[in-house]
């Protein structure tokens, strides 16, 4: 039964509140939906983000690459022989990662599907929930404090801290946070590249210097600037985390031979997909560095993939930081996944669950 049919949908859904770190701002999600159909009328759902600020990738040009290279690539493959047709997306474009994910996605849901079992089930395990962190947007310390009390009133007791806007108004907000929230919230701090590595160290051994609860320090500088990193992962007793400086395994690689960091956030729209994430994830195990599953601000489709992901993971550091759909007003699909406090659970039936696109619609683009 071989794939018949690429589709594309462009979907538009506001978020309930603004988020912002240090390099952007945004109010919406802007996403395009890739569904893949058999000759039995099957569909497989996948995801590609807009996010010119971080990825580059664009709904224009993930478009572009789905209708184009990627749909000439799998249409005609069999979707039971998954290793080789996800292995030829990898090669058909370069760059382009959220497209090749959203397409490499979609032919695993589409293969989960069609065995009749649940994405992560098809990944080897039978977790179906995964417990998220959520992120507090980059703010004045007073309205971080606030949103810090009202999330922990909603159930989490894991916080993502923005911050990179600046050394000492940094301290003072994740002291604020740290005492509205209570000596039990785990502080998860984010820096989305914005010190330097002097900086960085000064902040993360005052941290240390006033006992305040944070897990780890996630890409404290420049994406570029791996020596950086390496200096500020050396200095500091706090665990450093690889984010916007991790792509492929083979920047993986690079980390690891230059004990550059403890952590590396995988995301799909880096990586380009589930197939290139376990390949990561191997890599990260084999050599002590551990994992953290992550996302770009998606919809519900992209975060269930990362989450049949995650859910494969042992327990005993940090797993998922997968809030993204949450910030949402609605979900673009009918089916998936839904979140319960700070649990992301995933649906019981075939591949992700994702029956349509929701009904009404969401607003599609304009353009
Ligand atoms: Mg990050």
């Amino acid at each position: 039964m071989p794939v018949t049919d690429v589709r594309t949908h462009r979907v538009r859904v506001p978020l309930h509140t603004p988020f912002v770190t240090a390099v952007r701002s945004t109010s919406q999600v802007e996403a395009l939906l890739v569904e893949i159909r058999d000759e039995d009328g099957r569909s497989g759902w996948g995801e590609a983000t807009e996010n010119w600020r971080v990825t580059g990738s664009s709904i224009a040009g993930a478009e572009a690459a789905v209708a184009g290279p990627l749909a000439a690539a799998v249409t005609g493959s069999d979707p039971d022989d998954l290793e080789p047709a996800t292995r030829a997306l990898a090669a058909t474009v370069t760059g382009n990662q959220a497209a090749v994910s959203a397409v490499d996605c979609a032919l695993h849901d589409l293969a989960a599907a069609r065995l009749g079992v649940p994405l992560g089930q098809l990944l080897g395990t039978t977790r179906r929930s995964v417990a998220t962190d959520v992120t507090l947007a980059v703010d004045t310390p007073e309205r971080m404090r606030d949103a810090a009390r009202r999330r922990r009133a909603e159930g989490f007791t894991v916080l993502k801290v923005k911050l990179g806007r600046g050394e000492h108004d940094d301290l003072a907000r994740l002291t604020e946070i740290a005492e509205a929230a209570g000596a039990s919230t785990v502080l998860r701090v984010d820096a989305n590249q914005g010190w330097t590595p002097k900086e960085a160290i000064r902040l993360v051994r005052a941290v240390e210097d006033r006992g305040l609860n944070v897990e780890f320090v996630e890409q404290p500088v420049a994406a570029g600037d791996i020596e950086g990193l390496a200096e500020v992962t050396h200095a500091v007793g706090l665990p450093v985390m690889a984010d916007e400086s991790v792509w492929s395994p083979r920047d993986a690689l690079h980390l690891v031979r230059t004990r550059a960091v403890d952590l590396i956030n995988v995301k799909l729209a880096k990586c380009g997909g589930l197939r290139a994430a376990r390949h990561l994830v191997a890599l990260a195990e084999a050599s002590g560095v551990g994992v953290l599953f992550g996302s770009m601000m998606e919809t519900h489709v992209g975060v269930a993939a990362t989450a049949a992901l995650a859910a494969t993971a042992s327990g005993g550091g940090p797993v998922a930081d997968l809030d993204a759909a949450w910030w949402l007003t609605h979900s673009p699909v009918a089916g998936g996944p839904r979140y319960d406090g700070a649990a992301l659970v995933l649906s019981d039936a075939p591949g992700l669950g994702i029956t349509a696109l929701a009904d009404p619609a969401p607003a599609l683009s304009p353009r």
